[in-house]
C-alpha cells in the first residue's frame, strides 16, 4: 500500500501522513491522510481504491472531503488515500471493467464510516502549527522577485515540511478520552485589537479571537442542533424581522417546527413577524444568532435539520461572535481560552483557518541572532 502511495504523491508525502484504519459492518477502511496543512486547489489528490482497484466514486470522495470539512479552508482540498475491502459482490458488476467510476452497495455506511474516521483522526492529531521564520536578507532584487514567483502549492508544502506534528498510527477508539488539547498559556497583551498574544516555556502564541470565538460557537452549535433543547428565554423588546411574501408563507406553516426549537414566533404584517423569544442555547448575542438561524431555515425551504445541520451552525458560530478589531476584558479572555481549549479541535475555525499559531522561543532567538 506504502508503494502505492509513493507512486502517486512521492515517497516523501508518507512519512508525513496519519494512517487509520477502522472497520464496520464487513467493511474494512484504511486511511492514509496528510495534514490538513498540506491541501490542495482541486480534488485530484484523493486516491480511493476499492478491492486494490484505483476507482472513481462522487459520494464517497465526498465523503473524505467531508471529513476534512473545518479544517481546511474553503475551496482547498486534501490529500488523501482510502483504501476500502468489502465483499466484491458488493461492487457493482454491471459498470465496464475498464470505467474508473464504480456504484457501490451500502454506501451511506461506507460515507459514514470514512467520514468519522477521518475526524477522529484528525482531532487526535492535530497540534498548534509553529511558524518557522528564516532571518534572510532583507530588500535584495533577487529576494523581491523570488517572493513573486511563490506558487500557493508550493508555498502550502513549504509550510508543512517545516510544521512539526505527532504522526501516529492507531486503531480509531472513540472512547479515549484526551487531555486538553492547548498547553499552558499566560496571557501577555492583545494585538491590532483583533491577536490575543500569549507565552509559555516553549514560546510565543497568536490566537485570532474572532476565529476562536467562531470555533467554541461552531462545536457548541453543532451538539445543540444535533437535539435541540425546546427551552427558551423570552426577550425584553420582541425584535422584529423583515421577510418577503414567500418566506412568511413559510414561516407560517412551520411556525410549530420553530417553536420545538426554542424560537418563538409572532405574526406583525404580511411580511414581518416578531421575535418573541429566542433559544437559551444561543451563545453571544442571541438575536443576531436566532435571526441568522431563521434566515438561513427559510433560504434553505427546510425544517430539517439534519440536512442543514453544519452549515447553519457555520453561520451562527459566525453571527455573533466575538469580532476582529475589539478590546476584550480579560475575564472574556479566560473564557475564550478555557471554552476553547474544551474543544474537539481547537486549531482551526469552522471556515480552516486557524485559531492559533506559536513561534518557539528558539525561533525568536534566531531572529535576534543570539543563536545561529
Ligand atoms: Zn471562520
Amino acid at each position: 500500500m506504502k508503494s502505492i502511495i509513493g507512486n502517486i504523491y512521492g515517497v516523501d508525502s508518507i512519512k508525513n501522513m496519519m494512517e487509520v484504519e477502522n472497520e464496520k459492518n464487513g467493511i474494512k477502511i484504511r486511511c492514509y491522510l496528510a495534514h490538513p496543512l498540506v491541501n490542495k486547489s482541486r480534488k485530484s489528490a484523493i486516491t480511493l481504491i476499492v478491492n486494490g482497484r484505483d476507482v472513481k466514486n462522487y459520494g464517497i470522495i465526498n465523503s473524505i472531503i467531508e471529513g476534512y470539512d473545518t479544517y481546511i479552508p474553503v475551496g482547498r482540498y486534501p490529500l488523501a488515500v482510502v483504501f476500502i475491502k468489502i465483499d466484491p459482490m458488493l461492487v457493482d458488476v454491471n459498470v465496464h471493467p475498464t470505467k474508473k467510476e464504480v456504484r457501490l452497495s451500502s454506501e451511506d455506511l461506507m460515507k459514514e464510516l470514512i467520514t468519522s474516521t477521518i475526524k477522529n483522526t484528525l482531532n487526535k492529531n492535530m497540534v498548534i502549527p509553529k511558524i518557522d521564520i528564516e532571518p534572510k536578507p532583507i530588500n535584495t532584487l533577487h529576494n523581491i522577485e523570488n517572493k513573486v514567483e511563490v506558487k500557493q502549492e508550493e508555498k502550502a508544502n513549504d509550510y508543512i515540511e517545516k510544521m512539526e506534528y505527532e504522526k501516529q498510527s492507531f486503531l480509531n477508539e472513540d472512547s479515549v478520552e484526551l487531555d486538553k488539547k492547548l498547553p499552558y498559556l499566560e496571557y501577555i497583551g492583545q494585538y491590532a485589537g483583533t491577536y490575543l498574544i500569549f507565552q509559555n516555556e516553549t514560546g510565543l502564541f497568536l490566537m485570532d479571537q474572532h476565529a476562536a470565538a467562531e470555533r467554541i460557537r461552531y462545536e457548541k452549535y453543532i451538539v445543540e442542533l444535533t437535539n435541540p433543547s425546546k427551552i427558551s428565554q423570552e426577550l425584553l423588546i420582541p425584535s422584529i424581522i423583515e421577510l418577503t411574501k414567500t418566506e412568511k408563507i413559510f414561516i407560517d406553516s412551520h411556525i410549530d417546527n420553530f417553536s420545538n426549537l426554542g424560537i418563538t414566533i409572532e405574526d406583525a404584517s404580511d411580511s414581518s413577524i416578531y421575535l418573541r423569544s429566542v433559544p437559551v442555547w444561543i451563545l453571544g448575542d442571541p438575536v443576531t444568532s436566532t435571526e441568522e438561524m431563521i434566515k438561513y431555515i427559510v433560504e434553505k425551504n427546510t425544517i430539517d435539520l439534519k440536512s442543514i445541520r453544519d452549515e447553519l451552525a457555520k453561520r451562527i458560530a459566525c453571527k455573533g461572535a466575538i469580532k476582529a478589531n475589539r478590546n476584550l476584558e480579560i475575564d472574556e479572555i479566560n473564557a475564550l481560552l478555557a471554552q476553547l481549549s474544551e474543544c474537539k479541535n481547537p486549531f482551526t475555525c469552522p471556515h480552516g483557518r486557524p485559531t492559533i499559531i506559536s513561534i518557539t522561543q528558539k525561533e525568536i532567538e534566531k531572529l535576534f541572532l543570539r543563536i545561529m
